[in-house]
Parts: structure tokens; C-alpha cells; sequence
């Protein structure tokens, strides 16, 4: 599942490909996504309109046109993005196409579904916009998402620490690869309640965040050209992770067994012994 490391990959690999070129055609499978794609609406919106922005936020593409339309992209689970030459064939579960005015074509995969093309059209679209992301937490990136935001948000707060970083509504893109990752590198128990923690846990659990996120990109920046180009099978870059998908294995730290247990419904790995539950014992 894509999560924001790859979705960053994704925007800085298709935006050199994308900016100022005409949306010639656009053609869809007819298949339903996540929710159910206007293909006339997309036409009529989007043919021969420039494109003059890509960005993320979140997990979401967001593709502007000099119309003032908008189009929202989410990859869901195994949604994908590429640069095709537009008379090469297209492949199984190519939903949306968009024709350029270069003769090539922007391809959206995605096999499972579970993915999202929504148009915010031009009469409303800034609007729209606003209100689609106005529950979602900011970017880590960015200044808001602060020690003294995150601890605001985790006072009184029960919850997880696990579940409290993947939860949209407070810091946006954080999916369970990352958070898994994040609380090892941190030596922070993914069980520990989130008011638990003290500021300096925060602090180095923020840095840390960052830090996996910024690592992420950059080793994904090195496989932008096996997904934007015409042979592209498209991918997820594949990381070296320390701590995910590791049960039963030694822990690189210490040797310790990985430990593995549903959190919040998601599976969380962590070792017993460099992520201790007892609050501030942490190092
Ligand atoms: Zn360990």
C-alpha cells in the first residue's frame, strides 16, 4: 500500500512530465472506483486545459489545470501512476487516461480499486478542496506538526501511540509501514498511551518520523524512471525496514526476537527490549 514516502515519489516523478502540458483526451474503463468516476464530467472539464500544478497532501494527488479545475488522486492500495507513449497498449486495470498534447498519456492503475479519481470542478473547486481536507492533520514536514501541536492533541488521550500517529486527523500520511518504523527507531512500546509521553520522547519521535519519511524519498527518488516511462511495470520502491514485517526475526539492535500484536487493528512489530512499555524508560 502506498503510503506518503511513495506518493511524494510518485508527484516529483510524474510533475516534470505534467506541468504546462495540454489534457487532450481524457478515457476512462467505465469500472467503478473507490467512488464512481464521471468520465463526461472529466472531459468536459479537463479537455484542453494545461495542467499547472502537481502536488501532494497527505496521501492525495492534487493536480490543478489553468481552468481553476482540480482533480484529487488517491492510489489506494495498490493504485499506481505512470508516463505512457500514448499508442502503447494499455494494461489490464488502466482506469483513467489522460491524453497529452505531446503523445503521451497519464495512465491511473490500479488492480484492487480501492483507488479515487475525484474532479473538484472549476466554479467550486477551491472550495471544495478546502472542505475535502479540512480533517486531515498537517503535513510532517511541516512547522504546524510541533511537539508542543502533537502533545496538545495526545493530552488525555488513551489511545495508542500507534494509532494515534497513523490517525489522519492529527498529522497527515503516516500509514503503518511508517509508524511501525518510527516508534522502533524512536525506542518507543507502540502500545504506550499517547498522553504518556514526555516532551523530549516527542521531540525525538518527531525528528525520527522525519527523518524515515526524508529517507524514504530520497531512496524512491532513485527509482523514479522504472515507473515513468513506457515499460513501466510501475512501482512501489521497496525499503529496507528494520522493525516491519519482521516478527520472529532477531532485532538489529539487541538480538531480541520481534515481537508481533494487533494494535488498533493494524499488526505492529517491535522489540520487547529497545521499546519498553514502562513509561520514560526509553532512553
Ligand atoms: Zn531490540
Amino acid at each position: 500500500m502506498p503510503e506518503l514516502p511513495e506518493v511524494e515519489v510518485i508527484c516529483q516523478g510524474l510533475l516534470p512530465h505534467l506541468m504546462h502540458r495540454t489534457i487532450i483526451d481524457v478515457r476512462c474503463s467505465g469500472k467503478q472506483l473507490r467512488t464512481p468516476v464521471d468520465c463526461e464530467e472529466l472531459q468536459r472539464e479537463l479537455n484542453e486545459k494545461q495542467i499547472v500544478n502537481l502536488t501532494r497532501r497527505a496521501k492525495y494527488l492534487v493536480l490543478k489545470t489553468d481552468n481553476g479545475a482540480t482533480l484529487v488522486i488517491h492510489l489506494g492500495m495498490t493504485g499506481n501512476m505512470g508516463i505512457f507513449d500514448a499508442e502503447s497498449a494499455t494494461k489490464k486495470h488502466d482506469h483513467v487516461c489522460w491524453l497529452l498534447d505531446n503523445n503521451t498519456e497519464l495512465r491511473f492503475n490500479d488492480t484492487r480499486r480501492f483507488g479515487a479519481v475525484r474532479l473538484f470542478t472549476a466554479n467550486n473547486a477551491a472550495k471544495e478542496e478546502k472542505k475535502f481536507f479540512s480533517a486531515i492533520g498537517p503535513e510532517p514536514f511541516s512547522r504546524a506538526c510541533s511537539v508542543a501541536y502533537l502533545m496538545q492533541r495526545a493530552a488525555h488521550r488513551k489511545q495508542a501511540i500507534k494509532s494515534f500517529i497513523m490517525d489522519s486527523h492529527v498529522v497527515a500520511g503516516i500509514g503503518n509501514i511508517y509508524a511501525n518504523e518510527t516508534l522502533f527507531h524512536s525506542r518507543i512500546h507502540p502500545e504506550r498511551p499517547a498522553s504518556s509521553l514526555s516532551s523530549k520522547e516527542w521531540k525525538r519521535l518527531l525528528t525520527i518520523m522525519r527523518k524515515t519519511l526524508k529517507h524514504a524519498i530520497k531512496c524512491g527518488g532513485s527509482t523514479i524512471n522504472d515507473f515513468v516511462n513506457a515499460s513501466g511495470e510501475g512501482g512501489y520502491f521497496q525499503m529496507n525496514f528494520r522493525i516491519y514485517g519482521k516478527a520472529g526475526e532477531a532485532c538489529s539492535c539487541c538480538g531480541l526476537v520481534i515481537s508481533k500484536k494487533t494494535i488498533g487493528g493494524r499488526a505492529s512489530f517491535f522489540c520487547e527490549k529497545c521499546q519498553p512499555k514502562l513509561e520514560g524508560s526509553s532512553r
